[in-house]
């Protein structure tokens, strides 16, 4: 399928300006309506809250549940083409939405991310084409699953199959009694149960794909957790074993084949010990929309994610992106403006910016904050992405810029 690309700074046949849809306002919204309107496009979010980061920079911001069919109606009359910034955006909102405009990516696919039983089902599928196995899991979906679950799936990790983000909707359990519990806990909802593999790294891969069916991939993201909140992200050559690098992007392009996916989707994976000092990759899940990991692109590459997605959604060429520099990427959470550090001595309820002034003087360091107007511990208000001319530089003003803001190696 291929259609007429929606030129930048153009006008539609109505007369009005091209304008890309966004369905909500947070800070992935809003990375995409700053590249979209770098590119001269007019922009629309659809988002309840008065102070979304992407609603607060849009040319049009329509205050609506993603459900309200008023809402929608007007984001379509608004818009000529419609992606999302978020995989639980009700799935029959974008099926209407795509009757008539553009949406990329699809109702389905998007769907299809929204639960992660579905998802995996997906990974299995593809196996064969992907050569990368999801780890071993069960769905638990009743009191009777949870007591019955296979042993070799313990220790595991109880997960919700739906509206899971950041750790959130998950359980570590060590017995079927903790599953039991566990599954109460969570609301006693569709669940799976994965083994807990002991992890050697995580890695992410974004491709882009247009509805032609070119498809680029991104360099490899190796990123780091804490508390199942992504913190760090490293991308330069070696940083990961360059051949399960090129599987895991080879995966990743398969899976957006076998969707036949169009836009931006991220892909993420386990790598874990299989004896010998060889490593295997397992994919873990998938997002339909640019990610967290892959906002080193935006200082590091000559095509940011959120270029990409607009080019995908527009239909405009997508030529393969190049890294021109070594990128890391430091989380920025909301606890920054909370907890002492070495150079802020006193602790305080009250929320204090972080020393930007003295980060912003270590070079490389480019600085993204969301526009979110009040601190929360754990919120994500921004990231830090820093390049460099090499890996040892990149490390050196890394361990700078994180003593100033007293973030953890
Ligand atoms: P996201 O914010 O990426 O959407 P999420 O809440 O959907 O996160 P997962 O990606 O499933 O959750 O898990 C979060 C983190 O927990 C993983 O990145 C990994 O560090 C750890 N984790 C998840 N599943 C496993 C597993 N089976 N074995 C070991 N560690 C795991
Ligand atoms: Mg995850």
């Amino acid at each position: 399928m291929s259609f007429q690309p929606l030129l930048p700074g153009s006008t539609s046949p109505s007369g009005q300006q091209i304008t890309l849809g966004v369905m909500g306002g947070g800070q992935l919204g809003r990375m995409f309506v700053q590249a979209a309107q770098a590119m001269g496009y007019f922009t629309a979010v659809l988002d309840p809250d008065p102070a979304s980061p992407a609603g607060l920079i849009s040319h049009y911001h329509i205050r609506a549940a993603f459900d309200d069919q008023q809402g929608l109606a007007q984001l379509m009359q608004r818009c000529d083409a419609v992606t999302t910034e978020f995989e639980n955006v009700p799935a029959p909102a974008l099926l209407s939405l795509g009757a008539q405009r553009r949406v990329a990516p699809s109702a389905a696919c998007v769907a299809l991310a929204q639960d992660r039983v579905q998802e995996k089902n997906l990974f299995l599928r593809c196996a064969p084409h992907s050569g990368v196995r999801p780890a071993p899991y069960a769905v638990i979906d009743s009191a009777a699953a949870a007591a019955g679950a296979a042993h070799e799936l313990l220790p595991g990790i109880l997960k919700t199959a739906r509206l899971g983000y950041d750790g959130k909707g998950q359980v570590r359990v060590a017995t079927r009694a903790e599953l039991v519990d566990a599954w109460e806990q969570l609301g006693q909802v569709s669940c799976v149960l994965e083994k807990m593999l002991d992890l050697q790294a995580e890695c992410s891969v974004l491709v882009a794909r247009s509805a032609n069916g070119a498809c680029v991939s991104f360099p490899v993201q190796k990123n780091t957790h804490q508390g199942g909140i992504l913190t760090r992200t490293e991308v330069y050559p070696g940083v990961l074993p360059e051949a399960l690098a090129q599987r895991a992007q080879a995966s990743t392009a398969a899976l957006a084949q076998q969707l036949d996916y169009v836009g931006v989707l991220c892909v993420e994976y386990f790598i874990v010990s299989a004896g010998a000092a060889a490593l295997e990759l397992v994919v873990n899940e998938m997002a339909p929309r640019p990610h967290n990991s892959g906002h080193y692109t935006q200082d590091a590459c000559d095509l940011s994610q959120f270029d990409a997605q607009v080019r995908t959604l527009a239909g405009l060429p997508l030529p393969t992106p190049r890294q021109h520099s070594p990128a890391l990427m430091l989380n920025l959470l909301g606890d920054l403006w909370f907890e002492p550090n070495a150079q802020r001595s006193q602790r305080s309820e009250q929320a204090v910016s972080p020393p930007w002034d003295q980060v912003l003087a270590l070079p490389g360091t480019h600085l993204h904050l969301y526009g979110k107007l009040q601190a929360r511990h754990g919120r994500k208000m921004g990231h830090i992405n820093i390049t460099a001319p090499s890996v040892a530089q990149l490390r050196q003003t890394s361990v700078q810029a994180q003593a100033l803001l007293g973030l953890a190696d």
